[in-house]
């Protein structure tokens, strides 16, 4: 059976049983009709024999009798076919014995026949010779006469004997041809639809191993065509075929697997080129964060001031961080209050100063975000609860913390790197700008007393002359000077000396008002300018100092040291006054020369310049 499972196998082995059963079929039809032809055949041999033996016994019958007659009554005329008898019965017995050449038993009887025949021939020719010679009547011979009746007896009994023998083989031999007719009848009537069911076989055989898979098949190639990857032929049928179906279905895995690589690859490429075009977006957005962040540090490098800190920052917060929100707080001077410098973008929470304490980021030294209220702390000064992402990140500069930069929204990787510079940024600049407060304090405090020095007395001399003169308010200025000072040092010390100074220095800070300028003008000697104040306001106010002075008590070293005096020279500058203010320092320190004169422990004011006019 596996032997069939080829559809080529089986297609041959049903043309091969059409063939066989063709062949056979026609063999058999063929034998048949030899064997119907030799029936008939034979048929007519047997008529045949039957024929030559009757006309040979008519023959030699007919000679007999012209014989006779001619004897009878010596008419010639009687003889008139005698010889074409004789010659065609000699004719006949020979082909009585061509015809049995195939029957043995009728061949004796033939052969035995024409010797009969013969005799008789011969017989019948020498009456006739010798009637001729003789006379016909003279010629009559009884022997012979009885002779030829014997050999005519046994001719015709012979001559029977062979018809009947030919008869019977006639009807054997009809009989056969009938019945090789029969078999080829039935040899048609069965062979044929035989033939025809094998023919429809094999085409059924054609049409159910063929047409389906190839249907099936070309089913499978169609669907594929059209996009459906997961189209495969169904393994069926015979074995080329379903060869066939997995072969192709081999083949269209192959490529459907390779068609999946393309598209992957094709993704692939697509996502890395998306990537790339994103990369070199970030990149160029990134050139954009360096380029706007170092055009701000350059401008946080030239500041000269806080304000222009401030300034800086206010322009470019906003720029550099324009979707977020957020404020910039810097830690004072006391380093116990956080103060705000600057602002971006409206945040939620926007106090303008708040406690160190008050932030977390402040208080572990590192960033602190909240995502969303509740995922972690809030800081108070971030307080709230608008769902909004907050962080805290400390200005830290060499280990010191400067500030805070508190930003709301913050979300995006870009934001977060521009924060990242931005907060070095901000540090250097807080520092740059600490380190330039500094040198400014170092350059304009007297170490000493950190009072103002005599070369920021200068500066702020003309600046609040000018504006004296601008604004037409008076201007006073005081020369103060520790009596005896020289004793004092030499009595106590110069370290007693330096206490002294401070707290004389915190005396005169104290006895004036916020916007005073109160400088150390060198050694023991002082110098006050405030503006706006009168001469009544300004000697009350110098007045009280030098009692409090006087009533100053100096604790050095567990000992009270003291009491101290302090003389004063005292100018106001009025608009009404018709000299400069060039000269006002120089004017109240001969004020002060002429306390000492008078004594010391007093107060020296320079007269108007109108009375001294009047005078
Ligand atoms: P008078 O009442 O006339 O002003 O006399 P005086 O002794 O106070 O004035 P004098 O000019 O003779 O002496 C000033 C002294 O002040 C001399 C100097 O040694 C001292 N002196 C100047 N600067 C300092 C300082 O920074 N510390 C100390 N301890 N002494 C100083
Ligand atoms: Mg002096
Ligand atoms: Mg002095």
């Amino acid at each position: 059976m596996k032997l069939l499972a080829s559809l080529s196998a089986r297609i041959y082995a049903v043309m091969a049983l059409c063939a066989v059963a063709t062949l056979s079929l026609g063999g058999l039809l063929l034998h048949s009709s030899y064997e119907s032809r030799a029936a008939f055949n034979w048929v007519g041999h047997s008529q045949r024999v039957i024929i030559s033996l009757n006309s040979l016994q008519a023959n030699l019958g007919q000679a007999e009798s012209g014989l006779r007659g001619y004897l009878m009554t010596d008419d010639a005329s009687y003889l008139a076919n005698f010889d074409d008898n004789i010659a065609r019965a000699a004719a006949l017995r020979e082909a009585v014995i061509e015809l049995v050449q195939d029957n043995p038993q009728q061949l004796r009887r033939a052969e035995a026949l024409r010797t009969l025949a013969s005799d008789k021939a011969l017989v019948m020719t020498r009456a006739v010779q010798r009637g001729r010679k003789v006379g016909a009547i003279q010629a009559t011979n009884p022997v012979a006469r009885e002779r030829g009746r014997s050999l005519m007896e046994q001719i015709n009994a012979i001559t029977v004997a062979m018809r009947d023998d030919e008869r019977r083989l006639l009807l054997h031999r009809t009989e056969a041809a009938n019945q090789s007719y029969e078999v080829v009848r039935v040899l048609l009537f069965v062979g044929c639809p035989l033939l025809a069911l094998l023919i429809t076989l094999l085409a059924w055989q054609i049409r159910t191993g063929m047409t389906r898979p190839l249907e099936n098949l070309l089913e499978a190639v169609n669907r594929f065509g059209a996009g459906d990857r997961d189209a495969r032929a169904r393994v069926a049928g015979g074995v080329e075929f379903r060869e066939l179906a997995h072969a192709h279905n081999v083949m269209a895995e192959q490529l459907a697997t390779a068609i999946e690589q393309s598209n992957m690859a094709e993704a692939q490429l697509a996502r890395a080129n998306a990537e790339l075009v994103q990369r070199s977006r970030a990149l160029e957005t990134r050139q954009k964060s360096i380029e706007l962040l170092s055009g701000m540090a350059r401008r946080l490098q030239a500041i000269r001031d806080e304000g222009e800190l401030t300034t800086v920052l206010d322009c470019f917060l906003p720029q550099v961080l324009p979707d977020v929100a957020g404020a910039l707080y810097v830690l004072n001077h006391s380093h116990n209050l956080l103060v705000r410098i600057s602002r971006w973008g409206e945040p939620y929470a926007n106090p303008e100063t708040f406690l160190p304490d008050q932030c977390w980021a402040l208080r572990r030294g590192q960033s602190h975000e909240v995502v969303r209220p509740g995922a972690d702390i809030v800081c108070v000064h971030a307080g709230g609860s608008v769902p909004v992402e907050r962080l805290c990140e400390p200005v830290i500069a060499g280990g010191e913390v400067l500030g805070l930069i508190y930003v709301e929204g913050l979300s995006s990787p870009e934001d977060r790197f521009r924060l990242e510079l931005l907060m070095e940024n901000v540090a250097l600049a807080l520092v740059n700008e600490n380190l330039r407060a500094r040198l400014r304090e170092q350059s304009i405090r007297d170490p000493l007393t950190r009072l103002f020095n005599r070369r920021y007395l200068e500066e702020a001399m003309q600046i609040e002359a000018a504006r004296a003169q601008r604004t037409g308010a008076p201007l006073a200025v005081v020369m103060a000077d520790v009596d005896h000072f020289k004793r004092f040092n030499d009595t106590h010390g110069h370290e007693a000396g330096d206490a002294l100074l401070r707290e004389v220095a915190g005396q005169i800070q104290s006895h004036f008002r916020h916007g005073d300028i109160v400088c150390r003008y060198g050694g023991e000697e002082f110098t006050v300018i405030a503006p706006g104040a009168s001469l009544e306001l300004i000697c009350r106010r110098v007045d009280e100092l030098r009692r409090a002075v006087r009533e100053m008590t100096i604790e050095f070293r567990g000992q009270r040291l003291g009491p101290v005096t302090m003389s004063f020279g005292v100018d106001v500058w009025n608009a009404a006054d018709e000299r400069s203010t060039d000269t006002l320092i120089g004017e109240a320190d001969r004020a002060l020369f002429r306390a000492k004169r008078l004594g010391r422990d007093r107060i020296e004011v320079v007269p108007p310049r109108v009375d001294e006019a009047a005078e």
